[in-house]
């Protein structure tokens, strides 16, 4: 598909800005084949338009477009120049599944009218939500980026992503991804319509692990600074624990990386205990093994969720150290199941080792409360065991009281 005409002197604004990222030409020596003027821009959420001009003196038999998204397999575009050679190609965003600031790659493959064959350079871009105009601050191992707020909430992110780096990975003893990229938005409804722009559910938080990017929305608030010490150690976590077990990261129980994550917080959240408080007196907690693969989708259940595993995960913490953690970590790693991990590596049931919190972390009665929950059967038990005893001593009673009959 072309550009339509009306949109032309954007387009080519556009492709100014975008230039200067893209090498400006591309030969390769023993073909007489060249590219030159290859540049991309992109409308979030809409098209991407990739173009190019290829120099030959040769018939074009056909011409491919490769693209290939970070972490994602290579979608083939076949593209019809112009005789001039000219390359102008668009392509929708949502045909290539492109996520919100992934890197994307592409190069082109041209075949001559004698069937010789060429490959371009390869070049890349960012899918940056280009809604927003992004400040950017960088230091080792960090890129921190923001938009229509002042330069002194940008070193805020900086200095707190810093703090995280030098903190979090000693926790699970893990590699710091290379760079860090930290996104924060202003309005949650932005982020929102960011994710759902690329149809993409980032769920638990906006980390997405595998490209080392951390989302975040921190409205303007006197407590955005705490927000940030929050948010920017819980989500380093999950690109932490991604880096530690890659491919069995989405397998990993979800008590342990929203757990961790949480531990990993500059200040414990301060409705946890309430919401904790809350489930015991109600009977309401949920038992962990029901905390494996999900989360409860409903938002009271889902908070109570956080909130256990964040006590759960402390408690455990305390007990095993970074070690501990770090062979929980690998157990699973190493493909155990979720209640086989943990008693594989301490020797002890998830379940068993529950109650154990319940009764020393959340202070709860748990033979108490046992007793009361298996009070009632055992009631009926006992009066099920009685009946035919009270009616054995009756008969036997009956027995020695009767007056043997004259005959
Ligand atoms: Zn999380």
């Amino acid at each position: 598909m072309y550009l339509r005409r009306s949109s032309l002197a954007v387009f080519i604004l556009a492709i100014f800005l975008t230039l200067t990222n893209l090498p400006v030409i591309s030969v390769q020596a023993d073909t007489n084949i060249q590219m030159e003027d290859v540049a991309v821009f992109h409308e979030f959420g809409g098209l991407v338009t990739f173009q190019g001009r290829i120099l030959t003196d040769q018939d074009i038999q056909s011409v491919f477009l490769s693209i290939q998204p970070a972490g994602q397999s290579i979608r083939l575009v076949e593209i019809t120049p112009s005789a001039q050679g000219e390359i102008l190609v668009q392509v929708d965003s949502d045909l290539l599944a492109l996520r919100a600031f992934t890197m994307v790659f592409f190069w082109f493959e041209i075949t001559s009218g004698g069937g010789e064959k060429w490959t371009s350079d390869t070049y890349h871009f960012s899918y940056i939500d280009n809604r927003f105009d992004w400040e950017t601050l960088e230091a080792t191992n960090l890129q921190v980026n923001w938009h229509d707020r002042d330069r002194n909430f940008g070193q805020d992110i900086l200095n707190v992503a810093q703090q995280a780096l030098d903190t979090v990975p000693s926790l699970v003893q893990a590699n710091i991804p290379n760079p860090v990229i930290i996104y924060v938005y202003r309005d949650p409804a932005d982020l929102q319509s960011a994710l759902s722009l690329v149809q993409q559910s980032w769920v638990a938080g906006h980390a997405n692990p595998d490209l080392g990017i951390i989302l975040l929305s921190i409205p303007d608030s006197p407590s955005q600074r705490m927000e940030l010490e929050r948010q920017i150690p819980h989500e380093l976590m999950h690109l932490l624990l991604y880096q530690k077990t890659v491919d069995s990261y989405t397998s990993l129980p979800a008590w342990l990386k929203e757990g961790l994550a949480s531990i990993a917080e500059f200040y414990p959240n301060p409705d946890y205990p309430r919401a904790l408080d809350k489930a015991i007196h109600s009977n309401g907690l949920i038992p962990l093994n029901q905390l494996c693969s999900a989360f409860p989708s409903d938002a009271s259940g889902a908070f109570l969720a956080y909130a256990q595993s964040s006590s759960f995960m402390q408690y455990l913490y305390n007990q095993v150290g970074t070690p501990g953690v770090v062979n929980l970590l690998n157990a699973y790693d190493n493909g155990f199941g979720c209640e086989e991990g943990f008693k594989s590596t301490f020797g002890i049931s998830l379940t068993d080792y529950e109650m154990r919190w319940r009764q020393e972390s959340l202070g709860m009665d748990v033979a108490g409360l046992a007793w009361r929950n298996l009070g009632p059967y055992i009631l009926i038990g006992l009066a099920l065991l009685g009946f035919p005893l009270a009616v054995g001593i009756i008969s036997i009673w009956k027995r020695r009281n009767q007056v043997p009959s004259e005959g």
